[in-house]
């Protein structure tokens, strides 16, 4: 037994009342099976998960009810009726395109829609508005990688599946922590390892991550450096004789130029990743002896200045050795959002047509326009994120609309996007959401409807297409992405190209573009599912991709195992070095890193609503390493600053992060913690070639933050993001939310201001008051229970707020500690709180090291007495790292 958790049965009963769909989160695209009483359990039978859920699908049922949603359609601030809503986005864009021409509009769409929502805003502002000026969230995400393949493969394939990640002797992991990022593929993968040890796992990245947990080998090499790491390699594979020579001959052309840009790099490889040359040595060995090998990629490449070239590199290896689209050996990119593949399907990105046609090909632009039965056509790509908001910042665009995604917490440069947004002239956001940063600036909000309403497809990282099903009726007034759209170009007269009955007739119409002039042609080709019946959409079970129509000569699992590449030959791409992330630290700067939590998603919008998801990370966390700290203690507040803005978040002290290097989290916002938005600190630098933002390599120097007072107020509501300079907000149980403040008045002053900010009828504060040492506390009693606490003091360490929490959500009952113990914020014989670690089971790290202290040496051991990581299974790579640390600590002599 390798003790990792275990799928439902599939026969469980109560399985069959429930709607199969799909996870809204990330790119493995998991399937669930929900219903509307919030019941919501793996799919069995999906190909991505096989039962499995991380901590966030696990959650998911918990987030079906949360408030925040709006509930009906509003123009300049005021409820409208839709009909009145649409009628002002319509005359918005078309007043701006009658003034100014068609680049004068623009779309900002995500990777959160669904392909048939994605489909129409691409038809609408290709075909009809004229304009390429529609990019997607996508474009932060992996748009790298897309470019990476179109390059190399003359399209956008992911060649591999999942399943290859499973049955490779070597699994290269670069820039992905997976254990975090795509949970469920990680475990997976560490049930293949736990089966069959001989497997190999190396962990390409700066950090060590939770991903690193297991793993044989981790290169910690320097920020943006990993085009001189591939071009090594490519290098070593060569003069090792790895070449698949026939194959190369065969399929490929280029080699050459590739070979000469990678003898540049290779004897400066060391230098230049500031990797150990052993470990290197032992990489490059590994990876030249095992034929069935993928390599992983994901942000940690995409987001950088040099992210196309990094890729290239790694696909030249694999195209030297011939390794790809054979079970077992590929390079594999992973997308972040659920469904990014679907956007780049349909060609929602600025630099793509629709369905993999191209308008560099001959007559594809024209078959496209025929399609779409439209009197117009983009004539060429448009404007990507970065220029898009500039654009906007500079007028240029009249007219914008934002679905269902917020840039003004995602993009770089966050302070210059939120400007831009603010003097947009015409804005328009549709979204499931009410609140977020970027609706705060719209003319007219519509509703979206959410997860549990949306009905349509989405594909994910191994080009599988699964349905979402509804499962609830929409919240008040929400209305489908895809009906929105089609509402406001009949108003604009294009009614007949989007008539549709519903998401299946959009299906429909995207999988016949597919087909279109392609005749094996292109890889993805989905013609064979464009006579879909309603019936059949309704009950369609998972499809990968190619599923071309009868006759066609396009059918595979995988690709290009035996050539087939859409450019008729594979290309190797030269990638030289151009220097990236090597002077990283030099200047007395750190690079920072920004990325996900294990438990957060996005802007948390909904993950932010699930008191156990916020458990494992309450707070924004600023991680360094502690040679890097310039003497700010761990726990203490640090300030970032870069040239395009600064940010204030908790420090800690992290030996896994590189030294010169520093990890924050993208998730917070100005809804729940203004100075944490990490992005208002990175500039606005692309990769020269996919337009993908660098938010991974900005230079931030770090100092002290140094208030007056430090402090923390507990309530049973959100108090909202503005009660002190520094506030960070979040819930720390049900019906009980936390205020993290720090601030810069007199303490007594800002004692007496919040507690006047909470009171409730009835209801009288306990205080302990002792203005010499700065400390003030209080605690609000309301018929002898606490329903709010608030402590102060001269520096940042205070009682952890667990206790207290648990005491004040409205669920708690039992005996009510002494006064004396509340204002202590302890219980005078208990233990003392520790972090959530198991958001499943409620499952501390102080639990977990007492359970080694009594013998448990292994992570299955721990589960067996704290039923720590037996849930979803997210926490089992931290659970090892605590294991190994607390094994370490015993080993060292007393
Ligand atoms: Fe959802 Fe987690 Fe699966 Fe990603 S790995 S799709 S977040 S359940």
């Amino acid at each position: 037994m390798d003790g990792l958790p275990r799928p439902p049965a599939a026969t469980t009963p109560p399985l069959r009342d429930l709607t199969r769909t799909t996870c809204p989160y990330c790119g493995v695209g998991c399937g669930v099976l929900a219903g509307p009483d919030g019941t919501v359990v793996g799919d069995p039978d999906h190909p991505a998960n096989f039962g499995r859920l991380c901590s966030k699908g696990t959650a998911l049922g918990e987030t079906i009810a949360l408030p925040g949603r709006p509930l009906h359609p509003e123009v300049r601030g005021k409820r409208a009726s839709w009909d009145a809503a649409l009628d002002a986005v319509a005359e918005g864009f078309r007043r701006t395109l009658n003034e100014s021409g068609p680049d004068s509009v623009g779309l900002y769409v995500s990777g959160q829609l669904l392909t048939e929502d994605y489909y129409a805003a691409n038809k609408f502002a290709k075909g009809f508005l004229g304009t390429a000026n529609i990019d997607s969230n996508s474009r932060l995400c992996m748009s790298s990688a897309v470019a990476a393949h179109q390059r190399a493969f003359g399209e956008d394939v992911v060649p591999g599946v999942y399943e290859d990640l499973e049955t490779a002797d070597l699994l290269v992991l670069v820039g992905s922590n997976l254990a975090w990022c795509h949970p469920v593929l990680f475990q997976r993968v560490a049930v293949a390892k736990a089966v069959r040890p001989s497997m190999r796992v190396v962990v390409v990245d700066p950090r060590r991550t939770a991903t690193c947990e297991g793993a044989d080998l981790h290169l910690p090499l320097r920020p943006g450096s990993d085009v001189a790491l591939f071009g090594a390699l490519l290098a070593h594979l060569h003069a090792e004789g790895r070449a698949d020579r026939a194959w190369v001959s065969e399929h490929t052309r280029g080699l050459e130029a590739a070979l000469e840009a990678a003898h540049a790099i290779a004897p400066h490889a060391a230098e230049l990743t500031g990797v150990d040359p052993a470990d290197l040595a032992t990489f490059f060995r590994w990876f030249a002896a095992t034929r069935r090998t993928v390599t992983l990629w994901s942000q940690g490449v995409n987001q950088s200045e040099a992210a196309t070239d990094k890729a290239n590199a790694i696909l030249n290896c694999h195209l030297l050795t011939g390794r790809i689209g054979k079970p077992g050996a590929g390079p594999f990119s992973v997308t972040g959002q659920p469904n990014a593949m679907g956007g780049r399907e349909v060609g929602a990105l600025a630099t793509m047509l629709a369905g993999h046609l191209d308008w560099e090909r001959p007559g594809e632009t024209e078959l496209v326009r025929g399609h779409w039965r439209a009197s117009t056509i983009a004539a060429g790509p448009g404007l990507k994120a970065v220029e898009l908001f500039r654009a906007l910042s500079a007028g240029r665009i009249g007219a914008f609309w934002v679905m269902a995604t917020n840039p003004a917490v995602s993009m770089p440069d966050g302070s210059s996007v939120r400007d831009a947004l603010r003097r947009a002239p015409f804005l328009v956001v549709s979204d499931c959401m009410a609140k977020t940063d970027t609706a705060e600036f719209a003319h007219v909000r519509l509703p979206a409807v959410g997860w549990a309403e949306k009905d349509g497809t989405v594909t994910n990282s191994e080009r599988v297409i699964t349905r979402q099903r509804a499962f609830l009726p929409p919240s008040g007034e929400a209305r489908p992405d895809w009906w929105i759209v089609a509402q406001v170009a009949a108003r604009l007269g294009w009614g007949d190209a989007f008539a549709w009955s519903g998401p299946a007739a959009i299906f429909r119409e995207h999988a016949a573009l597919t087909g279109l002039g392609n005749d094996g042609r292109r890889a993805f080709d989905i013609s064979g599912l464009a006579g879909t019946t309603d019936a059949e959409y309704a009950a369609m079970p998972p499809a990968r991709w190619p599923r071309p129509a009868k006759g066609s000569t396009v059918a595979a699992e995988r690709f290009f195992a035996a050539g087939g590449f859409t450019a008729a030959r594979a290309r190797f791409v030269p990638t030289p070095w151009r220097g990236e992330g090597a002077a990283a630290g030099g200047d007395g700067t750190l690079t920072l890193l920004t990325g996900r939590l294990r438990d957060q998603w996005h802007t948390m919008t909904r993950t932010g609503g699930v008191p156990r998801l916020m458990a494992h990370a309450p707070e924004p966390v600023l991680a360094v390493h502690p040679e890097d700290t310039r003497g700010i203690a761990d726990g203490a507040l640090a300030r970032i600053a870069g040239p395009h803005g600064g940010a204030v978040l908790r420090l800690r002290h992290d030996t896994g992060q590189r030294r010169g290097t520093a990890f924050a989290p993208m998730h917070w916002t100005a809804q729940n913690a203004p100075t944490a938005r990490v992005n208002t600190t990175v500039p606005p630098a692309v990769d020269p070639i996919s337009g993908q933002p660098a938010l991974k390599s900005a230079r931030v120097a770090l100092s002290a933050y140094e208030p007056e007072w430090h402090g923390f107020l507990l309530a049973r509501r959100d108090l909202g993001p503005t009660l002190a300079p520094y506030c960070a907000t979040g819930l720390a149980g049900h019906g009980v939310w936390r205020h993290e403040l720090a601030g810069t008045e007199e303490p007594e002053q800002a004692f007496a201001r919040l507690i006047a900010s909470v009171g409730a009828p009835g209801a009288a504060w306990a205080r302990l008051e002792d203005p010499a040492s700065g400390l003030h506390r209080g605690v609000l009693l309301e018929a002898g229970r606490p329903i709010a606490a608030l402590f102060l003091g001269p520096h940042h360490r205070l009682p952890p707020r667990d206790w207290l929490a648990a005491l004040i959500t409205p669920e708690a009952d039992g005996a009510v500690p002494p006064i004396v113990a509340l204002l202590a914020g302890r219980a005078a014989d208990g233990p003392s709180p520790s972090p959530t670690l198991c958001v499943c089971n409620g499952v501390t790290q102080a639990r977990i090291r007492t359970a080694v202290e009594a013998g448990a040496r292994d992570v299955a051991a721990v589960g067996e007495r704290t039923r720590a990581g037996t849930g979803c299974g997210s926490c089992r790579p931290e659970i090892a790292a605590l294991l190994a640390a607390a094994i370490e600590q015993e080993a060292v002599p007393a």
